[in-house]
């Protein structure tokens, strides 16, 4: 073995011995004080942190922790209730400063590896013994339970959990990167890189106010992270940004009275179609989201409502509904976005294959070739029975009038062969994910797309407007009847 090796693992051996030894855990509370540290330091690998780093991010924490604005309201009231490690007990208000704090914190690092024999293994890293200094409870790491009150022990462990100090000292720079909304918002990510962007504008605006991030003024949690994906896209140029990418929202609160936490798991699909969709057409994707709002935003009041209401769109991408019927507008017969991000929603979210997709697509254009030979207020009759259809027989008369267009138009070849016919009525008839009235869905887009400007010359009557408002949200792929 060379000098070098030698001083190498010398060096690695000490990092260990001292708790300086970083890595990823996939706990999201664990992770996030990583993160917090990391970008504190400016880096981005756990490996690259040395001991002068996590002193810069201890004296930033202990700063801020000791002020009554983060003490009292947000880690006694939302975080760490009654902690001795922060000092949010109210008790400890007049022995709290940023020293005391940072002498609390230190002194957990340095219990990493205080081996006691009998001592379980961290089951957050799995790599150090649990500590045992003191019972492990929701004041020292959130959501725990009480210690007092047993039956809130989800473990039913007497002593809260088996977490390892090192792992409790990551924990406690959470609050640095998480977004207090009415809840906290805690931002897990993988990969790791994409965490730390996530993560980034918490500590950003904590750096600029002194304050806990408020998200930028949003009160959903959900609606802040399809805002940062949008960001972060127009930001980022690399397409294989959002490859593997997954991301996990915690929205929880911990404190004395209440302690409950939503997972909310936003899959990877949808990661990357709201990029794609950003990146590729993102005033059709404004559209889109602009209709997941009851009471229609004027452009005006998109960015309220975005920080303040629910969305449609948003909810149903998050509980795999499809949102088809949002990408046009029936009730101004007119497309919402490009065909190009219809396409890439039906390939990478509802799981429609490039092949269907193209032969739905040239049977759309075959129905406009027919109709778009009508005179207006025909047309308006023809394209309303398909926006009417609500019932497979109905789906099919639909085809059976073009059929008997294209005769007395006498055009030569037929609307279909027929297998195409076949296929269209009853190859997607019974998919879960892609039934007839995803087709019909399409195919409106598709004759949208292509007849708008004559559709609403013909369209005067206002009666269709209110029959289909009542179906507008029972029409798609995916929920049969
Ligand atoms: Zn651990």
């Amino acid at each position: 073995m060379s000098d070098i090796d030698l001083s190498e693992n010398h060096f690695e051996e000490k990092r260990r011995e001292n708790g300086m030894e970083f890595y990823w855990t996939g706990h999201p509370f664990v992770d996030a004080g990583l993160a917090a540290i990391l970008l504190i330091a400016g880096k981005s690998k756990p490996e690259e942190l040395q001991k002068e780093d996590v002193s810069k991010a201890v004296d930033f924490a202990a700063e801020l922790y000791a002020t009554k604005d983060w003490s009292s309201s947000y880690l006694h009231g939302m975080i760490f209730p009654n902690s001795g490690i922060v000092m949010s007990n109210p008790s400890m208000s007049k022995k709290r400063s940023p020293e005391n704090i940072a002498q609390n914190l230190w002194s957990i690092l340095e219990k990493t590896n205080a081996t006691n024999p009998d001592s379980p293994t961290c089951i957050i890293c799995g790599r150090k013994p649990a500590y045992t200094g003191k019972e492990i409870y929701l004041s020292v790491f959130p959501l725990l339970g009480t210690g007092g009150v047993t039956n809130y022990f989800h473990s039913a462990n007497p002593k809260g959990a088996d977490i390892c100090a090192h792992c409790i000292f990551l924990t406690q720079f959470l609050p640095l990167v998480s977004y207090r909304l009415s809840r906290v918002l805690v931002i897990h990510a993988y990969p790791y890189e994409l965490m730390l962007e996530l993560s980034k504008g918490a500590l950003d605006e904590i750096k600029k106010s002194k304050l806990a991030s408020q998200a930028k003024g949003f009160r959903i949690p959900e609606n802040f992270l399809f805002h940062l994906i949008g960001e972060i896209t127009r930001k980022v140029e690399r397409d294989e940004f959002w490859e593997n990418a997954s991301v996990t929202l915690y929205y929880f609160i911990c404190n004395l009275q209440n302690q409950v936490l939503d997972i909310i798991n936003v899959p990877n699909p949808i990661l990357r179609f709201v990029a794609y969709a950003n990146k590729v057409d993102y005033v059709g994707w404004r559209r889109i989201v602009a209709m997941g709002w009851k009471g229609k935003p004027s452009e005006a009041e998109i960015e309220n409502f975005e920080r303040e209401r629910r969305n449609a769109v948003y909810s149903r991408l998050l509980n795999y509904e499809s949102i088809l019927p949002y990408f046009y507008n029936l009730k101004e017969r007119k497309v919402n976005a490009s065909w190009n991000l219809l396409a890439f929603y039906c390939k990478e979210v509802a799981g429609l294959d490039k092949e269907a997709l193209e032969f739905i697509k040239s049977v759309g254009d075959r129905i406009v070739e027919s109709i778009e030979r009508l005179p207006n207020h025909k047309l308006d009759d023809e394209v309303r029975s398909l926006e009417r259809a609500e019932k497979l027989h109905q789906f099919e008369a639909f085809f059976i009038r073009i059929e008997k267009v294209r005769q007395n138009l006498g055009i030569e070849k037929p609307l279909m062969t027929f297998d195409e016919f076949t296929k269209i009525l009853t190859a997607y008839g019974e998919d879960v994910n892609v039934s007839w009235k995803t087709v019909r869905n399409l195919l409106l887009f598709r004759i949208y797309e292509k007849l708008h400007d004559r559709l609403i010359k013909s369209d005067k009557s206002s009666e269709i407007s209110e029959v289909l408002e009542e179906n507008e949200y029972a029409i798609f792929g995916g929920e049969g009847e």
